[in-house]
């Protein structure tokens, strides 16, 4: 038998149990461990509400989650409730899939002004994340100021100007709506170091920004490059920079019923953040140049007066005591997942926050692979292991109140029967709440 732990239930934790059900079957045990009392990682709390068909994969690792050998261990924090070591000592392999949940921080003067706010804490505020749930951005004032070229940075851009009409059919949570629905903002400048052959923003989520109620988005045609250097784009970044180009092209007669405006900001460098009375007042910003592929400052500056600044520039792995850690890549120190025989990385917490859902896939199957060669060239033992077994008489030695995957449904049925119209349900966004609610049969 084997015994494998894995720590995290995001898409990278659930397809490492899939690929380990699929090679083992029934010779195998699968422990999936996650801190919140709730599953699937970012497919809750990051992927955007009102993406509900991408959620939707969630479906697959529910599959997962009720084939017979493998098991959800909800609120069970590795690192603080039981130790790496103690996992080790349970299971053959120990696997994190703990993904990079906090922000890559924002070295300029002023980034701990109030109203400045990374991507993680904003985006679990208007997902119903319990640790950033009761975050209450103040969205008062006119303009916003999104730093990030990518996906997420467009997915908050999208979120602030969209209506609430635009939020049915998403499940975003109620105190986001309502702050939403009375926000003040009509202008989102989305800041990038780089120019528009820089981005890293796919054209699925650029082309949405054509088809919102009351926003437009907004490019200089002077920030274009010419035209035929988009032949030397790869495929999808070509399509990207054709939205741009399209952006750049809206009449301002089309422009007239519109109340809010996305500006793309582009070769623009954040210095730093001003405040009045601790509070974020503007953002002084750098002209850049490309040369080679990077941003260099032109030394010409100004300053976008705003009441909230949102980065949007990338995350880091929370480290874990007695994993090695590699502090300039923000993950776990790995060669190919493998962090030393028994403990391995997958998903973000390997390769650093990129990629796409599917992206994981291979991750968690490619390290199944390793973990059966580290078997079979006798790196792990000779098993013996007690694996879930001594699992729960550790975790009732100390009292932990692990919320099994049984649970979670009616969790989930608790939340989608709270659900208001038109959405598909309505999370618990504090950890009691969620818990309370497995025991509504
Ligand atoms: C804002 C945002 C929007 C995105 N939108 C899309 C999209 O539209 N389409 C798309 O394809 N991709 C999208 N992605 C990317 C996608 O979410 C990631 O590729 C994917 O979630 C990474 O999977 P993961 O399993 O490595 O990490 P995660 O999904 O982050 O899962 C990690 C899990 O580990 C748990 N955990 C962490 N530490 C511990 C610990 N110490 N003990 C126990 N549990 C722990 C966490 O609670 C979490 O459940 C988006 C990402 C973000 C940030």
């Amino acid at each position: 038998m084997r015994h494998i732990a894995v720590i995290g239930s995001g898409p990278a934790g659930y397809y490492t149990a899939e690929a380990a059900q699929k090679k083992w079957g029934g010779d195998v045990r699968v422990d999936v461990f996650d801190s919140l009392p709730v599953p699937y990682g970012l497919i809750r709390t990051g992927v955007a509400p009102d993406h509900q068909s991408i959620k939707a994969v969630s479906r697959r690792y529910e599959k997962t989650a009720f084939t017979d050998h493998v098991r959800f261990v909800g609120n069970v924090t590795i690192g603080s409730d039981v130790s790496i070591t103690e996992l080790q000592s349970l299971y053959d392999a120990v696997v994190l899939a703990t993904g990079a949940p906090h922000d890559r921080t924002l070295s300029i003067e002023g980034a701990d002004l109030a109203g400045v706010h990374g991507s993680a804490q904003f985006v679990g505020w208007y997902n119903g994340h319990p640790q950033f749930a009761g975050l209450d951005p103040d969205l008062s004032s006119e303009t916003a100021v999104v730093i990030g070229m990518g996906n997420v940075a467009l997915d908050i851009a999208r979120i602030l100007a969209k209506t609430t009409a635009e939020f049915e059919g998403s499940d975003i949570v109620l105190h986001a709506l309502d702050a939403l629905e009375s926000s003040a903002i009509c202008r989102i400048v989305i800041l990038g170091r780089r120019g528009p052959h820089q981005i890293m923003m796919t054209p699925k989520e650029l082309g949405e920004l054509m088809h919102l109620e009351r926003a437009a988005p907004r490019v200089d045609a002077d920030d274009l490059p010419d035209g035929e250097e988009d032949a030397l784009l790869e495929p999808g970044l070509r399509k990207s920079v054709a939205h741009l180009r399209s952006f750049a092209a809206i009449p301002e007669s089309e422009r007239a019923d519109k109340t809010i405006e996305i500006e793309f900001d582009f070769f623009a460098s954040p210095k730093a953040i001003i405040g009045e009375e601790g509070r974020v007042s503007g953002i002084e910003v750098e002209r850049t140049k490309v040369e080679a592929g990077r941003a260099v400052g032109t030394g010409e500056t100004y300053t976008i007066p705003c009441g909230i600044v949102l980065t949007a520039i990338g995350y880091r792995t929370a480290p874990i005591e007695g994993v090695p850690f590699d502090e300039r890549a923000g993950r776990f120190a790995n060669d190919e997942g493998r962090i030393m025989p028994g403990l391995y990385a997958v998903g973000w917490a390997k390769r650093g926050p990129s990629g796409t859902i599917g992206t994981n896939k291979p991750d968690g199957f490619g390290i199944v692979d390793l973990i059966e060669e580290d078997i079979a060239s006798g790196a792990l033992g000779n098993g013996g292991k007690k694996g879930r077994e001594g699992f729960d008489a550790l975790a009732a030695e100390r009292g932990l109140d692990i919320v099994t995957f049984q649970d979670w449904k009616r969790i989930e049925d608790a939340e989608n029967a709270a659900a208001r119209e038109g959405s598909p349900r309505e999370k618990f966004v504090d950890i009691d709440a969620m818990i309370a609610a497995r025991g509504a049969d």
